[in-house]
């Protein structure tokens, strides 16, 4: 099992081999430029899918492709607002065509089995019509035999470990933003960048049931989290680390029926 299944660290004859027979899936984490806060950096969201999708893809014996750095732009209600500095987005078809050109390339060289491992809320609906472009345009060229999970990491966390990890109730993901899970998973896999002295504790956010465009800057807490960080841990970000890796492996393991013991058998 390699521990770096990244497809980008590949000589081409050894990426040529894994691609060719079109079983490896291939994981691509979309990610953001957005701030997080005073207390994590502003990848916060290329950062984990990227290592989530490097865990599952030693699991399914799986190759992760270049992370998307940039999203699509950050929403007051669900990541603080775009007019947040060092918050640096996509437009929505810049985002849509450079994924669909992305599946479509993996595709040529042979890719059959995709997962679209996500980090940033705001570029969901942009992946769903991404994922269905790049599906006709395959089509159309008679490939019709991809097949690509589109999911979100922390869909993966259950109601069992919400219930650990947020013991005076749950805020809701979309107020997450630079709360209890990002923090906690930083905590976990990468403590040197997370610089908790600086997190401020502040009320869960609260919004009306609509948007205004242009945006109210008040609406947005000023530290730029939604919610606190303040009952972050390492604890449980190993926690959700563990559920969601295992939630993903299994998901994959079923849409691609791939046998779990595979690998070890391999
Ligand atoms: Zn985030
Ligand atoms: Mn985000």
């Amino acid at each position: 099992m390699t521990e770096r299944p990244f497809a980008a660290e590949m000589p081409w004859p050894d990426f040529h081999a894994r691609m060719k027979d079109g079983k490896t899936p291939i994981l691509i984490p979309l990610g953001s430029m957005e701030q997080h806060g005073h207390h994590m950096p502003l990848h916060v969201d290329v950062l984990l899918p990227t290592e989530f999708a490097r865990r599952v893809a030693a699991r399914v014996d799986g190759l992760v492709a270049p992370s998307f750095t940039y999203g699509y732009k950050s929403q007051q209600k669900c990541g603080g607002g775009n007019h947040m500095p060092g918050t640096v987005s996509l437009e929505g078809q810049t985002l849509v065509h450079q994924l669909r050109d992305v599946i479509k390339e993996f595709a040529r060289h042979g890719g059959r089995n995709f997962a679209i491992v996500n980090g940033h809320y705001e570029n969901s609906w942009f992946i769903n019509e991404a994922v269905d472009l790049a599906l006709r345009e395959l089509r159309w060229d008679g490939v019709t035999d991809v097949k690509i999970v589109v999911l979100s990491y922390w869909d993966f966390v259950n109601q069992e470990t919400i219930d650990k990890i947020y013991p005076d109730g749950f805020p809701g993901w979309a107020v997450e933003h630079g709360g209890v899970l990002e923090t906690s998973l930083m905590l976990a896999l990468y403590p040197d960048l997370v610089q908790l002295q600086r997190a401020v504790d502040h009320p869960a956010a609260t919004f009306p049931p609509y948007d205004v465009y242009p945006v109210k800057p008040e609406w947005t807490p000023s530290s730029g989290t939604l919610s606190s960080p303040k009952n972050a841990s390492r604890e449980k970000g190993e926690l959700m680390l563990r559920i969601c890796t295992d939630g993903i492996v299994q998901a994959l393991q079923d849409e691609f029926s791939i046998s779990p013991g595979a690998r070890a058998a391999a």
